[in-house]
């Protein structure tokens, strides 16, 4: 004996007598009825809003009420609950205008055989949707490679704690070079892992995945502290996790937060901004919210922004540093030295530049200070200016340009200078990217007859094994070295070296950063026939560069009586270095 299925019908009528009628054609046909009858709209939304319904059924010919009004009500509050209309005194046509609205069917009173197989079958259509829903609800809140309950369903529990007016903890893990070297389904399987290796912790609340390879544990604070279990998280991934079968040393960085008085989106903004922190820092593993982390995010972004209006609008100036032979006392070249000034401030190129790098816009603002750097070299030498070179620095993003050998041999013909009167600053990390494209572009400048030099010299990946293979002419000792050469004996032996294995490899050196006529003493002594710094001159503007460089026939530097080059240019130019 089949069970009979219950059965909560909501009546929309106006004849109590008729609702039965209905009622009793239900539980003939196997239902278990349990009814109610209204008859305003009042009735109607109080009913629908309040109680569970499996089923409307609606008379259409009410004095309060009209079914079109009613299914409006009904379809507003539950969506997907089945309405029948049941006729008496319209047409059919009336009715299935209103089923054009949105009802499941429509019932002749005086033919009633049809309500049981039509309830039937919209119970059927009914229960098929909701399970539908619960896939959708499921699909919405899981992550689909992993399983593991997604942002949206993370936030949800951040926010249940929190609107319960306790204290929420979210620690964010996030695994570091994997979606490089895994494919998405091995990276799901290390994520489970990871996931699995997490709730072993036993920190209680949810754990799961909020993006890509990040994966959080959230949890009710209490008295925990959170800084402790966020240690004990990253040490945990000290020993190898089991997946497929294989042990692996799972590389991560963490980052928390815990808090009672924000919401969920921003309590999990606050792990990730400490997760930056983290992947930032070569030392941290992990890294605690601390409001100094969002302030200095903050800047960063507000910095960004500027920086792109600048690269947008050409706010950049470029100044000139003039380079000086020692021997012959005579300005050899200039460093042209990129500025921005930003709504009256002036940022430092060490703050910007490297935003620049990582944004790529290097690559527009690289051409342009090239071009600029040579237009202007150009026109000093027609205003009858000493032929000096003239020194640009070159970013490493610059260089992975495959063409960027003829680019640079274009602006030069377009600018009309001398192949010979360009020095290509480049900085020790693009050794880093060391590859055949590197040293072809390196050896097509230096056919082009371009000066390739290796800036800050000394303090990056040094290594002589790159020297022998990049087609460098000079080298250019940093001016950490120069700085304390004169106190520090390490310092002075590290600019000897320099200067030793530069002549033996038969490369030029200058040194910068010289502010002393104690430096440039000693550099001489040692050999060094270049440099460049405060003590000569500031970088100054075009104009004053210009001024030096008129006065470069007449002038005559008298380092023996102690009449420090300095002299003559102080106070020349004015801009912050
Ligand atoms: P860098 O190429 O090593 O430039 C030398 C830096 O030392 C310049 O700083 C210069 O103003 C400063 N300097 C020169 N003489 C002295 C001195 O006697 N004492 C001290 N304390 N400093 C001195 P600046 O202009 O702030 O530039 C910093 C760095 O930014 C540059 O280092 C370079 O790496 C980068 N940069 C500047 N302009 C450009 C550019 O146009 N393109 C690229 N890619 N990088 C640039
Ligand atoms: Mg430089
Ligand atoms: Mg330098």
């Amino acid at each position: 004996m089949t069970e009979k299925r219950r059965l909560n019908v909501l009546i929309v009528e106006d004849s109590p007598d008729d609702a039965l009628l209905l009622a009793d054609a239900l539980r003939k046909g196997g239902f278990v009825v349990i009814e109610r009858r209204v008859e305003s709209a009042v009735e109607l939304r109080e009913e629908i809003e309040n109680r569970e319904w499996d089923l409307v059924l609606c008379d259409n010919n009410m004095p309060d009420l009209d079914a079109s009004s009613a299914l409006e009500i009904v379809r507003r509050i539950r969506p997907e609950i089945p309405f029948i209309i049941v006729f008496g005194g319209i047409s059919e046509e009336e009715a299935s205008g209103v089923m054009k609205r949105g009802a499941s069917d429509y019932i002749s009173k005086h033919n009633l055989s049809r309500l049981v197989p039509a309830v039937g079958r919209e119970l059927a259509r009914y229960q098929d949707l909701a399970l539908a829903n619960t896939r959708i609800g499921e699909l919405t809140r899981y992550d689909g490679a992993t399983g593991l309950p997604n942002r949206q369903h993370l936030t949800g529990f951040l926010d249940s704690i929190l609107k319960g007016g306790k204290n929420a903890a979210v620690i964010l893990v996030e695994l570091c070079r994997y979606s490089e070297l895994l494919n998405h389904a091995a990276e799901a399987s290390l994520l489970k892992a990871v996931a699995e290796n997490l709730s072993s912790l036993n920190h209680g609340g949810m754990i799961g995945r909020t993006y890509e390879d990040r994966v959080a544990v959230i949890f009710q604070a209490g008295s925990a502290d959170i800084e402790a279990c966020t240690r004990n998280i990253v040490e945990s991934f000290r020993r190898p996790i089991r997946i497929d079968g294989e042990d692996l040393f799972v590389e991560l960085r963490a980052g928390s937060s815990v808090s009672s008085g924000v919401d969920a989106e921003t309590l999990l903004g606050q792990a990730e901004t400490a997760l930056h922190c983290a992947r930032n820092k070569a030392t941290a593993e992990a890294c605690f919210y601390s409001e100094w982390m969002e302030r200095k995010r903050r800047e960063r972004f507000d910095l960004e922004k500027a920086l792109s209006r600048a690269v947008i609008n050409g706010e950049f100036t470029l100044a000139y540093q003039p380079q000086f032979e020692l021997e012959s006392r005579k300005i050899i070249g200039a460093e042209a030295l990129l500025r921005w000034n930003n709504q009256g401030e002036w940022i430092s190129p060490a703050e910007f530049i490297p935003i620049l790098e990582e944004t790529r816009q290097i690559l527009m603002v690289g051409e342009w200070i090239l071009r600029k750097a040579c237009e202007t070299a150009r026109r000093w030498q027609l205003q009858g200016l000493p032929r000096v070179r003239m020194a640009v620095n070159l970013s490493a993003v610059q260089f992975r340009q495959p063409d960027l050998a003829e680019k640079i041999g274009i602006i030069l013909d377009e600018t009309g200078l001398d192949p010979g009167c360009l020095a290509l600053e480049i900085t020790e990390n693009i050794a880093m990217h060391r590859g055949p494209e590197i040293v072809s572009t390196l050896q097509k400048l230096k056919m082009q007859g371009i000066e390739l030099a290796l800036d800050d010299f000394g303090t990056g990946y040094s290594s002589l094994s790159y020297i022998k293979h990049f087609p460098i002419r000079k080298l250019k000792i940093d001016q950490t070295f120069i700085r304390d050469m004169m106190t520090d004996k390490c310092n002075e032996a590290i600019v000897r070296a320099i200067l030793m294995i530069a002549s033996s490899l038969d490369l030029g050196v200058i040194a910068e950063g010289v502010e002393t006529i104690e430096q440039i003493e000693l550099l001489r002594d040692c050999g060094c026939s270049e440099a460049q710094g405060y003590f000569f001159s500031r970088p100054v503007w075009e104009d004053d560069m210009m001024a030096l460089l008129r006065e470069e026939e007449v002038r005559r530097f008298s380092m023996d009586s102690g009449d420090a080059y300095g002299v003559e240019f102080g106070g020349m130019g004015g801009i912050p270095v």
